[in-house]
């Protein structure tokens, strides 16, 4: 470890979030978009998916960045008490109650129906609520539909029309970018053909949009189209893949590793059992090393015995039952471990990797849930040139 925890850190599990690789993907991802055309929204929903929306819409905006992405209003007005400039797109529902905290936020809201639209023109205040009006094109989740471009084009210029409402912006989502199947391929094609097409006649009927999107990560590595001004990229950003299959660009690394200690290191002899429901027996002499860290941090007990930590830049293999608290490990052919020695439970160590993403390939996951699944009893330690900039803990 290149940095130094302060004496009154209680080591016991944390996630070290490394700044300067966040900064790295951003100006790598920046680059294979055209910036003539599009530049990135960063998509920091879920507490930037659980690396710190504050912290990480800091990082973005020190490097340009000017549109962020959410899931709610309480993330979006968490981000502009935080300081945000930048425009903030809610991307799912909000209720009309709150028009006017949008307003006066200057928060921008997708608008998911004619309806939706109405309530919140209905509802504004004297300031207009900036939307972004989103189009359901084969995702199935939310948004004006597609099968017809001609009546959702006029639908579209009614949301343009109504008092209250400043449409800025229109974009929808991929259900399948991720895939490179020839079938996800032209689905993917359609939805896109759909989305500008309905756009196309809603700009001819009279409407003008200063955004149009449709790119997440998946698509901005696959099916990135010009057309599109803003790349909405999540998980690319936090150097996860959107698919274990896809490769992603030379240099993307994973911002944020998972980091434990041994509490308790003791020698099993042959017969004996370790953890719950003893699912694991030793059939040799062994020496094994508790871990407090569980699935009450984040770390599924679906890994049990799937598992591999890192000590001293060695594979350890779990043993036995993950617990909510603490998790036990096979350290018989590793030397030179002692109660305190640092154990990677996803990240780097030496030579050897584990990352989120095989964490999730082992139990049938993706990488998104396990970073968005660490929780608040892990705190986040901000890394930057070898150096802690800021640890925040939750509770
Ligand atoms: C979450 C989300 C994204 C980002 O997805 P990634 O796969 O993480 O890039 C983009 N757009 C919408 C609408 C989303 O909900």
């Amino acid at each position: 470890m290149s940095y130094s925890l302060p004496e009154s850190f209680l080591k016991r599990t944390w996630a070290e979030i490394h700044l300067d690789r966040a900064e790295k993907n951003y100006n790598i991802l920046k680059n294979i978009i055209d910036p003539a055309f599009t530049r990135p929204a960063c998509v920091i929903k879920a507490n930037a998916y659980g690396h710190g929306d504050v912290q990480l819409m800091k990082c973005y905006s020190g490097m340009g960045a000017d549109f962020f992405t959410v899931s709610n209003i309480n993330e979006a007005l968490r981000l502009r008490e935080g300081g945000c400039k930048g425009d903030i797109l809610i991307l799912g529902w909000t209720s009309a109650l709150y028009a006017e905290t949008l307003a006066e936020n200057d928060i921008i809201q997708a608008v998911l129906s004619a309806e939706h639209a109405e309530e919140l023109a209905g509802s504004a205040g004297d300031k207009p609520v900036r939307v972004h009006i989103k189009l359901d094109t084969g995702m199935g989740r939310i948004g004006l539909l597609t099968e017809n471009t001609d009546t959702c084009s006029e639908e579209i210029l009614r949301i343009c029309s109504l008092n209250g409402l400043k449409a800025e912006g229109i974009f929808t989502h991929f259900a399948a970018a991720d895939s490179t199947d020839s079938d996800c391929v032209s689905y993917t094609d359609e939805q896109k053909r759909r989305f500008f097409e309905a756009v196309s006649k809603a700009e001819a009927k009279g409407c003008s949009f200063k955004e149009v999107h449709c790119l997440n990560s998946a698509a901005t590595l696959l099916h990135y189209d010009k057309r599109s001004t803003l790349a909405r990229m999540g998980i690319i950003l936090y150097g996860l893949k959107p698919d274990a299959s896809l490769e992603i660009p030379d240099g993307i690394k994973p911002v944020m590793e998972l980091k434990s200690v041994v509490s308790y290191i003791k020698q099993l002899k042959k017969g004996e059992s370790i953890s719950y429901g003893r699912t694991f027996t030793a059939d040799r002499d062994m020496t094994i090393a508790t871990i407090p860290a569980g699935y009450a941090d984040g770390y599924s007990r679906l890994l049990s015995g799937r598992n591999e930590v890192l000590v001293n830049g060695r594979r350890a293999k779990g043993v036995g039952r993950i617990c909510m608290d603490q998790m036990m490990v096979d350290i018989s052919d590793i030397p030179d471990v002692h109660e305190g020695t640092v154990v990677t439970l996803f990240g780097t160590d030496g030579n050897e990797t584990v990352t989120a993403d095989d964490l999730a390939s082992i139990y049938g996951t993706i990488g998104y849930e396990i970073i968005c699944g660490i929780n608040q009893r892990v705190p986040r330690i901000y890394i930057k040139d070898r150096k802690i900039t800021e640890i925040h803990e939750f509770i």
